[in-house]
C-alpha cells in the first residue's frame, strides 16, 4: 500500500476508535475551542506538541516553524499569536526547542542554504553573535549546538515580550505566562529553560509606555 492511503485509512480507524470511546467526542470538540496554551515549537517531525504533553486536541493551539523562531516580521505567526493571546485568551505561551536541531545546525555552518533559508537561518545566527564569547568558549561542537538551542530558545522568548501584543494582554489581564523549553530527542525529556511571568520589566528600549 501507498504510505499516503495508509495515512486515510489510519485516519478512519483512529475516528473510529475515538467514537466508540465517547459517541459526543468529535460533536463537543466541534463547538468548542478554548485551549489554555500556544506552543511555538520547530517543524521537525519527532516534536509532535500534543505527544510529548500528553494532551488531546482541543488543549494546544499550534505554530511550528524552523527552529521555533518568533520573528517580527513574520506574519504568519503574529497571527497565531494575536489569534490566540486576544481572541483565544491563553494564559500560556510556551516556545519549545529541541536538542539536536537541523535548524540550529545549519545556522552555525557557514554553507550556502539558497536565499529562503539563508534568511532564515540568519536570525539564529544572530543569536550565535549575542552570545559568541559564552558559545566560542565551548569545546565540542555537540554541546556547542545544544548551548545555543537554549540561548535562542530565551531570545525567541524575549522577542515575544517585545511584542505590542503580549504586552497589552500583560498589561489588560495580567496574562499570558511565557516560558522557553528545550526538548531532548534522545529520553523525551522537557528541560525548562526559563520564564517570564506576565507583567515582567524588559529593557525599557522594546516597552511601549501608551498601550
Ligand atoms: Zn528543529
Amino acid at each position: 500500500m501507498y504510505s499516503i492511503e495508509k495515512l486515510l485509512l489510519e485516519n478512519r480507524a483512529w475516528a473510529a476508535e475515538k467514537t466508540a470511546d465517547d459517541p459526543e467526542y468529535f460533536e463537543r470538540l466541534a463547538h468548542l475551542q478554548s485551549p489554555e496554551f500556544l506552543w511555538i515549537g520547530c517543524s521537525d517531525s519527532r516534536v509532535p506538541a500534543n505527544e510529548i504533553t500528553g494532551t488531546q486536541p482541543g488543549e494546544i493551539f499550534v505554530h511550528r516553524n524552523i527552529a521555533n523562531m518568533v520573528i517580527h516580521t513574520d506574519v504568519n505567526l503574529l497571527s497565531v499569536l494575536e489569534f490566540a493571546v486576544v481572541h483565544l485568551k491563553v494564559k500560556h505561551v510556551i516556545v519549545c526547542g529541541h536538542y539536536g536541531c537541523g535548524g540550529i545546525k545549519a545556522s552555525m555552518s557557514n554553507h550556502d542554504y539558497k536565499q529562503v533559508l539563508n534568511m532564515w537561518l540568519r536570525n539564529i545566527k544572530d543569536v550565535y553573535r549575542l552570545y559568541r564569547e559564552e558559545l566560542n568558549a565551548i569545546k565540542y561542537e555537540n554541546k556547542r549546538v545544544d548551548r545555543l538551542t537554549e540561548l535562542n530558545v530565551k531570545e525567541q522568548v524575549f522577542n515575544l515580550a517585545k511584542t505590542s501584543i503580549i504586552q497589552r494582554a500583560w498589561k489588560k489581564d495580567e496574562r499570558p505566562d511565557l516560558h522557553g523549553w528545550v526538548y531532548g530527542l534522545k529520553d523525551g525529556l522537557i528541560k525548562p529553560v526559563c520564564e517570564m511571568n506576565a507583567g515582567t520589566h524588559i529593557d525599557p528600549l522594546y516597552e511601549y509606555d501608551d498601550l
